[in-house]
């Protein structure tokens, strides 16, 4: 099942567009782009269950306050429609216990549950029922990035997969946002599958909340254990003792302890700690609302003295910066080089915590890797994801760099891949998007290359990805709201 977001900003129904005008369908008053997208089969459930409801069709612009019943409507129609679905659905995790009293189950007792039963008139199904379609969402659903909206599915299997914060599959969809889950790394027989359900560069405190909220379990693997966080500094802190050693929580699954040294083996107290790093939060949203070049390099300047370069509140500056830095002039010779640092630290973390990253240089050649890497790596995504589009901007630029190669270095032979493990841009070698744009999940590998495939279509038919229940945990980078378990 694939639907809108319960926060979600006006959109098709259909082909999940942004809607601006006074469209309707004709049949429900639901607000939809075209006649296709009103006959659209994922249209179907919301359409049938809101049609003949007691209240009649919607109308005006009411209709953009009652999204969060979408994606309920269509698992609840899998009831009549596709019961062997419906029977799978009600066997994934709800939690329902432990969302009772919450204020998400507030809020979705006003916003779903009494406008599905009182408002759409479906009374068949109790308010009990209607929590614990909101707990599997919440729970199991993935998010999903479209270009312009993001939306959310829920996968039957994918729904089985273990989490763990260094996890070794990853995740796509493809054009009819069916999800496809590839290994990241070499998985032995009978290993389980892993998958992330948050953010893979937040720090230790930040993933682990998460997950407990939404979730409803606290994360203890090798990566939440460990507090050099397998070395990446994400939550390091610089000790203000010995001023070259970095202090880290002497139990990072207990968020009261305190900081021992690395270098000088001080002991540092938590509170203190603590309160400095949420008064830096503060800052480092503050300015992420808005990113200038110069509030950010400003920021990490101030930053610096205090945190590990690659702490995770200093990528959350550095990762909008490297974008800033891309302008369609020719950088300056200082920015350009101040943009490969940006790039190689944030990959130099992006290449341990994400498996299916890889770390390159990014000079000459070394950037033809890079760019035949992304390209390679980004070459499973489809047109219709932010993904695909960066990977048809990578096939771009990586034409344009032959150029360059060609008339400034004519013996380096620039159109030849190194050979070892990066044929051509369709060859098959993983590594991360060096300056790509706003995706920093999302490498994989595989078969063919997206500079050379055709755009995919936008999702008109449902069939296919209105797939039973199962997959994917969706991963926002700042609001952990709905992202799969
Ligand atoms: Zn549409
Ligand atoms: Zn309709
Ligand atoms: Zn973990
Ligand atoms: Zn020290």
């Amino acid at each position: 099942m694939v639907g809108p977001c319960a926060d979600t900003a006006p959109l098709c129904l259909g082909c999940y567009r942004p809607v601006a005008g006074p469209r309707r369908c004709r049949r429900c008053g639901w607000p939809l782009c075209s006649e296709p997208c009103e006959q659209s089969e994922q249209h179907r459930a919301e359409c049938d269950l809101t049609a003949g409801s007691p209240l009649g069709a919607l109308s005006g612009h009411e209709g953009v306050d009652w999204y969060p019943c979408v994606a309920v409507l269509r698992l609840l129609r899998l009831r009549d429609t596709r019961p062997a679905d419906w029977a799978r659905l009600l066997q994934l995790q709800s939690h329902d216990d432990e969302r009772r009293d919450t204020d998400t189950y507030q809020l979705e007792q006003t916003t779903v549950v009494d406008r599905v039963r009182h408002r759409f008139g479906q009374f068949q199904h109790s308010e009990m029922l209607l929590h614990r379609i909101c707990g599997i969402m919440e729970t199991n659903a993935y998010e999903i990035r479209l270009p312009e909206i993001n939306v959310q599915g829920v996968y039957a299997r994918a729904a089985l997969f273990e989490h763990d914060c260094v996890p070794n599959t990853h995740r796509t969809f493809d054009e009819n946002l069916t999800l496809v889950v590839r290994a990241a790394v070499d998985i032995a027989q009978g290993e389980h599958l892993t998958s992330i359900y948050t953010d893979n560069l937040w720090g230790t405190w930040q993933r682990r909340e998460h997950l407990l909220t939404s979730k409803h379990f606290l994360c203890e693997c090798a990566r939440c254990c460990d507090p050099t966080e397998l070395g990446t500094g994400l939550s390091s802190i610089r000790c203000s003792l010995c001023q070259y050693g970095y202090i880290q929580s002497v139990d990072p699954l207990q968020v009261q302890a305190d900081f021992r040294c690395a270098a000088c083996g001080a002991l540092v107290p938590g509170a203190p700690v603590r309160s400095a790093l949420a008064a830096l939060e503060a800052e480092v949203q503050a300015v992420e609302e808005e990113p200038t070049i110069d509030d950010c390099e400003r920021l990490i300047q101030i930053c610096s003295s205090v945190l590990h370069p690659t702490h995770h509140l200093m990528l959350d500056l550095k990762y909008p910066l490297v974008h800033l830095y891309n302008t369609s002039e020719p950088l300056p010779a200082a920015q350009l080089d101040r943009k490969e640092q940006l790039c190689k630290e944030i990959l130099s973390v992006a290449d341990v915590v994400t498996p299916d990253d890889q770390c390159y240089a990014l000079c000459g050649q070394e950037a033809r890797d890079v760019l035949c890497a992304a390209i390679s790596v980004l070459r499973w995504e489809p047109c219709v994801q932010p993904e695909g589009q960066l990977g048809l901007e990578a096939a771009e630029e990586l034409t344009e760099l032959d150029a360059w190669l060609r008339e400034h270095l004519p013996a380096a032979e620039p159109v030849q891949g190194d050979g070892a493990d990066s044929e051509t841009p369709t060859g098959r070698r993983t590594g991360p998007p060096a300056d790509t744009g706003e995706p920093r999940r999302g490498a994989e590998t595989g078969p063919d290359c997206p500079a050379q495939r055709p755009c995919a279509p936008r999702p008109e038919e449902p069939e296919s990805h209105t797939v039973s229940c199962a997959e994917q945990a969706p991963v926002p980078r700042r609001a952990p709201t709905q992202l799969r378990a």
